[in-house]
């Protein structure tokens, strides 16, 4: 066979996805499983913004739009970050992607290059990395770890700054830890960019998903000390509910937007138009659903967290925001059959029908990540599951 292009041999397919595949998978065959590894809201889409999909399908809005997106969106995103962040952006600083993934990409694409270093915290969410290696720079990873519920230190990024460095990825909320980055340190880093001249890429997808009242203006922060070399990617995919429609933002200077415009009007092109007249919807109309999505994540969060804590070997936190619980089950790796964390969560599903995203998936090994977007009674049923899972496999040992 002829070979492939070198990039292909520098990047692996989606992990995470691969554990939705297998689920899905199985569940064709007839086999039920209760999914823990879906990254992705279980709620229907709000009801205003499916009725402007219909809306816009009924008025035959069904035709290419400009490649970076219809103006009224670029508004309505400018407007919920004026609203919401105190920041002021004009709409040839923002472009429209599908998704929050296009939009890093592109954003990747167009900041970074062959012999280019960027920094990002790990755990992290794999295709930050594996779109660093596609724009054909290298990925830095910094550690955040679990003793400090993996805190993002800004001392940490700023060691690994070289003159090489060109830009920084930050993750907050971060899939798969949950964990935010405090407004002071990322003022650190904002600082930092600035003297150094360094890119700052925010991947904002989960936002809207942070559950206690907490400092957290990321867009302002970086906004007021690097805007110049800030680009921040949002996302309608988990905080409205919106997967599967595939709509995504970037927002920063107007040259980078515009270079991620001109790569999107050679790829992709428009995101779809009903799902840009949807989108305008979500952002523009009452956010109580998005409250009130966060508001059932927070109650799954807090069961979730009761349930395991009945074996203390599985050690987790409460995410600050997402719906993640990474959970350390190292303590329970040493049996022969369950090596890894890999091991575990293939066990798992075989043996009890329970789908996790292996730590490894995130750089994590020894973790297993439980999405916790799903109903209470599949939680309580998993949960029920993986503890007896554990018990049959390492039990605990006699107390004296
Ligand atoms: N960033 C993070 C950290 C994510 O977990 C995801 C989705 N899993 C995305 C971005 C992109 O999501 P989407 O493309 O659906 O906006």
């Amino acid at each position: 066979m002829p070979r492939l292009a070198d990039r292909t041999t520098r990047i692996a397919s989606s992990p995470t996805m691969a554990v939705t595949a297998t689920v899905d998978r199985l569940r064709r065959e007839g086999v039920e499983i209760i999914d823990f590894g879906a990254g992705e809201p279980d709620f229907p889409t709000p009801e205003a913004v499916k009725n402007a999909g219909h809306a816009a399908l009924d008025q035959n809005f069904t035709r290419y739009t400009p490649a970076s997106g219809i103006v009224e969106l670029k508004r309505a995103i400018c407007d919920r970050y004026r609203a919401d962040y105190g920041v002021q952006y004009a709409e040839n600083e923002v472009v429209i992607t599908a998704g929050g993934k296009q939009a890093l990409f592109n954003a990747a694409l167009s900041l970074f290059g062959l012999g280019d270093e960027v920094i990002t915290h790990a755990p992290y969410w794999p295709t930050l990395t594996e779109q660093v290696k596609l724009a054909d720079a290298t990925p830095v990873l910094v550690r955040t770890h679990a003793e400090d519920g993996f805190t993002i230190h800004s001392e940490a990024i700023l060691e690994a700054i070289t003159a090489r460095t060109r830009g920084i990825i930050l993750n907050s909320p971060c899939n798969p830890t949950g964990a935010l980055i405090s407004e002071r340190e990322a003022a650190a880093l904002a600082d930092a960019a600035a003297r150094h001249g360094i890119w700052i890429l925010v991947d904002l997808c989960y936002e809207k998903l942070i559950y206690d009242p907490t400092p957290h203006n990321l867009p302002k922060v970086f906004a007021d000390r690097c805007r110049d070399l800030t680009v921040l990617c949002g996302s309608a995919s988990k905080a409205y509910a919106m997967t599967g429609w595939r709509c995504g933002w970037a927002i920063g200077p107007a040259a980078v937007i515009a270079a991620c415009g001109a790569i999107q009007s050679h790829s992709t092109s428009n995101v779809s138009s009903i799902t840009q007249k949807a989108a305008l919807a979500a952002l523009t109309g009452s956010q109580e659903t998005v409250r009130a999505m966060l508001d059932e994540y927070r109650v799954r969060r807090d069961a979730l967290c009761g349930w395991l804590a009945a074996d203390p070997r599985l050690r987790c936190r409460k995410p600050a925001g997402a719906f993640y619980m990474f959970v350390d089950v190292s303590e329970l790796l040493s049996v022969e059959a369950l090596r890894t964390s890999n091991d575990f969560a293939q066990a798992l599903l075989d043996e009890a029908r329970v789908a996790v995203t292996p730590g490894e998936a995130f750089d994590a090994p020894g973790f297993i990540r439980i999405s916790y977007a799903t109903s209470m009674d599949q939680l309580r049923e998993g949960s029920a599951r993986l503890l007896e899972f554990v018990r049959r496999h390492a039990p605990q040992p006699a107390r004296v």
